[in-house]
């Protein structure tokens, strides 16, 4: 019988970062057996650093600075095509979600715009319904500091009427508030 006791040379798994992820995430992470339909399928794989098997590979290994630094989790598009592939029904959308949450609380996310992008979307959208465009564009390039980098393209936008001044609401507001509300529980 193997005796890690006797074999000082082998390094046992780190099991704190697969568990952490498994009950922050939801998802049976430690049943993926690395078939790669996940990568496979992938839209953006050729622009990440680590491809999305790896990411649970390296979750599964206990590599919590490889993870929660990569790339990879902010190019996801979130997608879910790999979730619906997943034979395991590991919701590996949802996993990458996950880690971008503890990437930014713990300050080690690579890079953040996708983030902020994020929640100036959620916010137009709680507040009209649908997304106004020009509000967030002028949001994220604040937040950006980079007010000019496209101003002529977005005025040319807004001349040919491809971007409204004014935001299009939706008629119940009060409905929409009520989703929100209640899928921030
Ligand atoms: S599809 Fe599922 S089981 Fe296959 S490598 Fe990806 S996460 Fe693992
Ligand atoms: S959800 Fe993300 S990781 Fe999964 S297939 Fe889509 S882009 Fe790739």
């Amino acid at each position: 019988m193997f005796k890690y006791e006797e074999n000082p040379g082998y390094r046992m798994n780190d099991l704190t970062f697969l568990k952490e992820m498994e009950a922050l995430s939801g998802q049976n992470i430690s049943a993926c057996y690395q078939c790669y339909r996940c990568t496979a399928g992938c839209p953006v794989v050729t622009q990440m650093d680590i491809f999305p098997h790896g990411i649970i590979r390296y979750i599964i290994l206990g590599e919590r600075e490889k993870v929660l630094k990569a790339k990879a989790i902010w190019t996801c598009v979130q997608c879910i095509t790999c979730s619906v592939r997943c034979p395991n029904d590991i919701d590996i959308a949802h996993v990458f979600d996950t880690i971008r949450k503890v990437a930014i609380k713990e300050q080690k996310a690579a890079e953040t715009d996708t983030w902020t992008f994020d929640k100036i979307f959620l916010d137009s959208v709680a507040r009209h319904g649908r997304l106004h465009e020009i509000e967030a564009i002028l949001r994220f390039k604040v937040e950006k500091k980079n007010l000019f980098e496209d101003a002529k393209m977005g005025i040319g936008m807004l001349l040919k009427g491809r971007m409204g001044i004014f935001p299009h609401s939706v008629r119940d507001r009060e409905q929409l508030k009520e989703i929100f509300k209640k899928c921030s529980q």
